[in-house]
C-alpha cells in the first residue's frame, strides 16, 4: 500500500438545506478527504444505513487507491446485486475514492479519466408554464440566463398538478417535505391532446434552431408513446425522455418502429444490465443514468463506453436530487468521454451551496467542473448541521377513478 493512503474514517452525513442529501466522506491516514453522493430521493435514510451499518466497516484500513477492487468487493461481495439502494451506496464510495485519487495526483478528476474532450458540457434547463404566455416567459428567462437547450413541460387542462410544472411563483421541487407522499392526478389522453400544440406554439415563438426536450416521465403505454413521438416529429425535438416505464426494455422496440423522434431513458436504472437490449438494438439515443444511482464513475463510464459502440450518447440525469457532489462527478465524466450528448442542469439553491462549495461553473450555456484537484466540492459541516433531515417524498399519481398510475 502507498504510505498514508489507508482509509482512516468513513462518515455518513445527512443534511437538508432545502432538500435532503446523503454524503459519504472518506478520509485517509494522510488526511486526504473524498466525498461521494448517496442521495436517493425519498429513500435517503435507507442508503445512509446501508453505508453506515454495512459498508463503512469494510472500508476502514483499505487502500483508497484501489478503486476497481473496492467496487468489485462491494458489488460482488454483497451477494445481493444491483438495486437503487446498493448501487447508490457503491456510487458514493466510488466517487469518494476517485476524489481522493485525483487530489493525491493534484489534478481535476477529468484529467484522470482521459482529459478534456471538449471545452464544456452543453446543459439544458427546465422551462415550464401553466399556459403559453407563462411558458414563453420561462423559456425566455432560460435563454437570458445563457441556456442553449431547453426542456419544455406544460400544464394540461383537466389535470390539477403535473410533473415539471410548479405552483405559481414557486421553485419546482418534486419531493415535498411531508410525512406522506402527495397525490397528483393524471389523464394520458388529455396529455397526448395537449403536448403537440404546445411544441408547435414554442417553435412558432422561438424558431426552428433552439434544441427542445420533453420528459414523458414513464406514463405512456408503448403505442401512446409511439403516437406522441410521431406527433412531435414536425418540431424536431432533441429528445423525448422516459416515454414508457423504463424497466420494460422491449417496449422501446414498438416505439422505435413508429417514430424518428430521438429517445432518452434510464434515470431509474442502476447497472449496465438495464441497458443491454436498449443499446445493442439501438432502441434509444441517450443514456439518462446518473453517477449517483448507477454505481459511480467507474460503473457509469462502463455503461457509456458500451453505449458509444452503438452510437448512443450521454444525457446524464441532473436535477436537484443529485447533490453538488454527484453533479460534479457527472461534469468530470461529461468533459472526458467521447460520446457526450447533453447534461441536465437544475441549479441547486443558495442554501444548498452554503453546505456544498463547488468549483463548477455555468456560462453561456455550458457547464465546466473547474480546475480544483479532485471533484471540486467542499463540505461545510457547520452549515450542514443547521439543516437536519426532514421526511420528503416524491408524489404518487392516480387516474380519475383512483387507480395508481406511474408518477
Ligand atoms: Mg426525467
Amino acid at each position: 500500500m502507498t504510505h498514508g493512503t489507508a482509509i482512516r474514517s468513513a462518515e455518513v452525513l445527512v443534511t437538508s438545506p432545502d432538500r435532503n442529501f446523503v454524503t459519504l466522506r472518506l478520509t485517509t491516514e494522510d488526511g486526504v478527504v473524498g466525498l461521494g453522493d448517496a442521495t436517493l430521493n425519498g429513500r435517503e435514510l435507507s442508503v445512509a444505513s446501508y453505508l453506515r451499518d454495512h459498508v463503512a466497516p469494510l472500508l476502514l484500513g483499505r487502500d483508497a487507491h484501489r478503486i476497481e477492487d473496492t467496487w468489485q468487493l462491494l458489488y460482488r461481495g454483497a451477494y445481493w446485486r444491483r438495486g437503487p439502494v446498493t448501487m447508490s451506496a457503491i456510487a458514493a464510495v466510488d466517487m469518494a475514492l476517485w476524489d481522493i485519487k485525483a487530489k493525491i495526483a493534484r489534478l481535476p478528476l477529468y484529467q484522470l479519466l482521459g482529459g478534456a474532450s471538449r471545452t464544456g458540457a452543453l446543459a439544458y434547463g427546465h422551462a415550464s408554464g401553466r399556459d403559453l404566455p407563462e411558458l414563453f416567459d420561462s423559456v425566455r428567462g432560460h435563454l437570458d440566463e445563457g441556456y442553449r437547450a431547453i426542456r419544455v413541460q406544460t400544464a394540461v387542462p383537466g389535470i390539477t398538478t403535473l410533473y415539471g410544472v410548479p405552483a405559481p411563483g414557486a421553485r419546482y421541487e418534486p419531493a415535498a417535505r411531508a410525512p406522506l407522499p402527495a397525490e397528483e392526478d393524471w389523464d394520458t389522453r388529455a396529455y397526448l391532446r395537449q403536448v403537440p400544440g404546445v411544441f408547435e406554439a414554442v417553435r412558432g415563438e422561438f424558431g426552428p434552431e433552439l434544441p427542445l426536450l420533453h420528459d414523458g416521465h414513464h406514463r405512456m403505454t408503448p403505442i401512446q408513446a409511439a403516437r406522441l413521438g410521431k406527433d412531435l416529429e414536425p418540431y424536431g425535438l432533441f429528445w423525448l425522455e422516459d416515454c414508457t416505464p423504463a424497466e420494460d426494455q422491449e417496449a422501446l422496440r414498438l416505439v422505435r418502429r413508429h417514430t424518428t423522434t430521438p429517445l432518452a431513458i434510464g434515470e431509474v436504472f442502476n447497472t449496465v444490465w438495464d441497458y443491454q437490449t436498449l443499446v445493442r438494438e439501438q432502441l434509444i439515443d441517450y443514456v439518462r443514468s446518473s453517477v449517483t444511482h448507477a454505481g459511480g464513475i467507474t460503473a457509469l463510464r462502463r455503461i457509456l463506453d458500451f453505449a458509444a459502440q452503438h452510437q448512443v450518447k450521454s444525457g446524464i440525469h441532473g436535477p436537484t436530487d443529485i447533490s453538488p457532489v454527484g453533479m460534479a462527478a457527472a461534469l468530470h465524466l461529461d468533459l472526458a468521454i467521447h460520446n457526450f450528448g447533453i447534461q441536465e442542469h437544475m441549479p441547486h439553491t443558495a442554501l444548498t451551496h452554503e453546505v456544498f462549495r463547488v468549483s463548477a461553473t455555468f456560462a453561456d450555456g455550458y457547464l465546466h467542473p473547474g480546475e480544483e484537484p479532485g471533484l471540486g466540492v467542499g463540505y461545510d459541516d457547520a452549515a450542514a448541521e443547521r439543516h437536519p433531515y426532514q421526511p420528503a417524498y416524491l408524489p404518487v399519481s392516480r387516474l380519475q377513478d383512483g387507480t395508481v398510475h406511474d408518477w
